[in-house]
């Protein structure tokens, strides 16, 4: 029986787990992929462009040299600065479909919250390389990560959240499904009056700013 039990272990998944292990949360994730560097995730096919909020929530978990070490790319050249004593200002932020957003057209005010960290504005990587660097930092937090366990069904009641993935069945307190489209949590038997398991975006995920896990069964 665990405290959460994650379906997916994309880019969500692994640092879903990686935040509540922190929390002390006991953790496994099903991936479904039994290749650990399945060729759609590695480059060509799995570049992607990683904007500076996300490289932020990196370098905030001590993640951003690893990931740009594992996505060849040398730290002076996007502008990172580990040394950084002060937040840095509005800079490109990102763009949706690749409309570019306008970092002038931001409000300071509401990234008032911003702590001191490397100015930069985000940088190409891969999601091999976000896999490698989360898997490592997940192994090393005592995350449990099962390869080749596509999840077929999730069942709750009030207490437990069970996961079924072939022929494993795996308990936990919560769950939550960050296995993208199709996800398996769309599969999930009808919610009781509080759902234990919901998707890792949905504002009811497990909040990773918790110091405590408030999920433990015991
Ligand atoms: C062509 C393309 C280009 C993109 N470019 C960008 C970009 O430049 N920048 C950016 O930020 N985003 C980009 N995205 C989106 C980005 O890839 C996703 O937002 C990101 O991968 C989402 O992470 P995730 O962990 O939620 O899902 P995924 O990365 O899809 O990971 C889901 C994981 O769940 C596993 N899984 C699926 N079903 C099951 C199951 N039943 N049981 C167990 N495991 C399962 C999968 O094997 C996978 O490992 C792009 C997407 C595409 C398709």
């Amino acid at each position: 029986m665990y405290d959460v039990v994650i379906a997916g272990g994309g880019p969500v998944g692994l640092f879903l787990a990686c935040e509540l292990a922190l929390a002390d949360c006991s953790v496994v994730v099903l991936e479904r992929d039994s290749d650990p560097h399945p060729p759609l995730k590695a480059l060509p096919l799995g570049l992607r462009g990683l904007n500076a909020g996300s490289a932020e929530t990196f370098h905030r978990r001590g993640l951003l040299e690893p990931l740009l070490k594992a996505s060849g790319i040398d730290a002076a050249t996007v502008g990172a600065d580990p040394a950084a004593d002060r937040a840095p200002g509005p800079r490109s932020v990102a763009h949706f479909a690749g409309i570019t957003l306008d970092a002038a057209d931001i409000d300071p005010a509401v990234t008032a919250h911003r702590l001191p960290g490397p100015a930069m504005d985000g940088f190409m990587t891969s999601l091999a390389a976000v896999g490698e660097v989360l898997t490592a930092r997940a192994a090393a937090l005592g995350v449990s990560v099962v390869r080749g366990a596509g999840v077929t069904a999730v069942a709750q009641d009030d207490r437990t959240v069970t996961v079924t993935a072939g022929t494993t069945r795996l308990g936990g307190s919560w769950g939550a499904t960050a296995d993208a489209a199709r996800s398996a949590g769309s599969r999930t038997s009808p919610s009781p009056a509080r759902p234990r398991c919901a998707p890792a975006t949905s504002p009811r995920s497990p909040s990773p700013t918790r110091t405590r896990c408030p999920w433990a069964s015991a």
